[in-house]
């Protein structure tokens, strides 16, 4: 395929903008970048996509998101509303994830894969619970991902809350989707380990993880998302959180920590020390009232800190926009959270985590060799757009309803706004079809 008329941002390093050049797509991967006029010469005969003068950039990737929370959608909690953040995993999540059967579970993942393509994001770091619906339940999500032609990581979370067979059945269903994905070997998905969060989780279980894990195979758990997670681990331990997880040996290059909000400067050393991955949730921690993660100090340490939609709308720069303006208000500083910072989270970051799971090139990036995971987005700027000025572009004017185009490992997924390998219409009607089934066996919980 032969990618026309585009106006290409590579979010190389650094960044370039590039005009009147052309890709070749070939294999899954952009095989070459040129001169447009050169490249329609040497292949006359290609099929050719024309992006008619829009932006073409690599899709947006989201390192932490949960497909299952898509019936929470328009969910009236019963009684007060939870005051704090504890009372929202009790009133909402915790009564919602026991209502997914596996039906639910296909279609959750439906509606979110749908929701991605639509707006741009291309490869999603999924983290699963379904107590009800554990085994196998990755496998579910796996086809739904196979089908929609998107990349993801999957996991699913172990927690010892629906008590010690819920949770051996969930470090089952980890080792089992790892191993057999390690042996399948489907290109665009990946496993990792998926724990819930230290608060959920006992000694016995943490170790019996750590001992079920393959080897070079990492982990994905929340951390210090609230106090609550360091109040109970200093009881039950005597240790704060990461100081736990470290000595548990869940610490590493391939495991996600999500949030790290409430974490001390010891802790902040040991994620950089041991060269763990931050994810940053910026809309979810308003929503939630939990505070604000320190990731420009996180940053400074040498974390890797990565950006999550922590299952809002796969909505990548309204992400953006949130971590940028929020980190301005919290700290009374207009000169905080600069657009280069949230560009190194949503942009390189996220680019090099997601790459550790799909080696064969570089993902995130338009450059020959590199994943052919792309996005056409239909923005007419009234001022300069350069190089340098990308992140307040996409910051101020760049709306996820400007995709028109969603390609992923070479395939169009999604062009002039039409879907291509998913069913929208038969996807929400399913998924609706569903809901009151779902709400009826969250509500018959209280
Ligand atoms: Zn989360």
């Amino acid at each position: 395929m032969l990618i026309i008329n585009g106006k290409l941002i590579t979010w190389d390093q650094p960044n370039q903008v590039l005009e009147g050049q052309a890709l070749v797509i070939r294999d899954g991967l952009v095989a070459e970048l040129g001169p447009q006029a050169e490249l329609v010469a040497r292949h006359p005969d290609i099929e050719r996509l024309d992006a008619r003068g829009q932006y073409v950039m690599p899709g947006n990737i989201c390192a932490h998101t949960h497909f299952y929370g898509a019936y929470a959608r328009g969910l009236a909690i019963p009684g007060p509303a939870p005051k704090d953040f504890p009372e929202i995993l009790e009133k909402l999540w915790w009564p919602l994830d026991r209502a997914l059967r596996m039906e639910d579970v296909r279609a959750s993942a439906e509606v979110m894969l749908v929701d991605a393509i639509k707006h741009g994001t291309t490869t999603l770091i999924d983290h699963h619970a379904s107590p009800n619906a554990i085994e196998r339940s990755l496998d579910t999500i796996a086809e739904a991902v196979d089908l929609s032609g998107l990349r993801a990581v999957l996991c699913y979370e172990v927690t010892d809350r629906n008590g010690r067979d819920g949770a051996r059945a969930g470090i089952d269903e980890n080792v089992r989707f790892i191993r057999s994905q390690m042996a399948n070997g489907r290109s665009r998905i990946a496993a990792t380990f998926g724990l819930h969060a230290s608060l959920t989780l006992t000694e016995e279980t943490l170790e019996a993880c750590r001992e079920a894990v393959p080897q070079a195979v990492g982990f994905h758990i929340h951390v210090a998302e609230h106090e609550v997670d360091q109040y109970d681990s200093l009881e039950k331990t005597g240790l704060r959180v990461v100081d736990r997880l470290h000595r548990h040996g869940i610490l590493g290059p391939h495991t996600i920590v999500a949030h790290a909000i409430h974490v001390d400067a010891r802790e902040s050393e040991l994620l950089a020390e041991s060269g763990t991955w931050v994810t940053h949730q910026p809309r979810s921690n308003m929503n939630n009232g939990v505070g604000v993660a320190q990731v420009e100090s996180l940053m400074r340490l040498g974390v890797p800190v990565c950006l999550g939609t922590d299952g809002f709308s796969h909505t990548m720069w309204e992400e953006w926009k949130t971590a940028y303006l929020l980190h301005k208000v919290w700290n009374r500083d207009p000169r905080r959270m600069n657009g280069i910072d949230v560009v190194a989270m949503g942009v390189y970051n996220n680019a090099a985590l997601a790459g550790q799971f799909f080696p064969g090139g570089p993902l995130g990036v338009i450059t020959p060799g590199a994943h052919a995971d792309l996005i056409f987005v239909d923005y007419h700027p009234h001022t300069p757009l350069t190089a340098g000025n990308v992140p307040w572009h996409i910051i101020f004017g760049f709306h996820e309803s400007m995709v028109t185009a969603t390609i992923v490992a070479g395939k169009v997924l999604m062009r002039n706004r039409e879907f291509l390998t998913l069913d929208e219409e038969a996807i929400t009607t399913r998924a609706r079809q569903q809901a009151p089934g779902v709400w009826e066996r969250y509500n018959a919980q209280f």
